[in-house]
């Protein structure tokens, strides 16, 4: 059984989000969305919220579950068994900070591997933070976001 994680704040999910999910799909038998509860990062969505679009976005998908989770993200794969973390990649600045992270989650926990995944050139630009601002300022999201996303 290949259980994944693909960990992250989702606040909101983006499209950018949504292809790194379904093109890591194959990959794996089982890929849960595991939102990270940071009591140090205010998000703009209640946790329940975020959650709710992500099951409405997937329902239907066997090997997708959602849950949330509090402390190290390698913790909570080897209580849960998940041996892959999944993430994906933008631009160099991402790839600078996923290496960092990936490297000493390594060095935590030498049995997961991190699995990267390259946006789609079109949602390079995409972030939870520029959907925020826009959202924030009362602009329109179509196109940065499932339809299923109404702030
Ligand atoms: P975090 O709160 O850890 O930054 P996010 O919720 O922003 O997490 O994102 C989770 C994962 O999705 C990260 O690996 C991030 O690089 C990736 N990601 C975010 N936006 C995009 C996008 N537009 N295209 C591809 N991957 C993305």
């Amino acid at each position: 059984m290949k259980r994944a994680i693909f960990p992250g704040s989702f606040d909101p999910i983006t499209l950018g989000h949504v292809s790194v999910i379904k093109r890591g799909l194959p990959l794996f038998d089982e890929l849960i969305i595991a939102i990270g509860v940071n009591s140090n990062k205010k998000a703009m969505f209640s946790l329940e919220k975020r959650k709710k679009w992500i099951e409405e976005i997937f329902a239907g998908e066997q090997k997708i579950k959602v849950e949330t989770y509090e402390g190290l993200t390698v913790d909570y794969c080897k209580k849960i068994g998940a041996k892959f973390i999944l993430r994906g990649l933008r631009t160099s600045a991402d790839f600078e900070f996923e290496r960092g992270i990936g490297q000493v989650n390594r060095m935590l926990a030498e049995e997961i591997e991190t699995i990267f995944i390259l946006t789609e050139a079109k949602y390079t630009p995409v972030s939870s933070s520029i959907v925020r601002d826009i959202i924030k300022h009362g602009g329109d999201i179509t196109g940065l976001v499932p339809d299923t996303v109404k702030p």
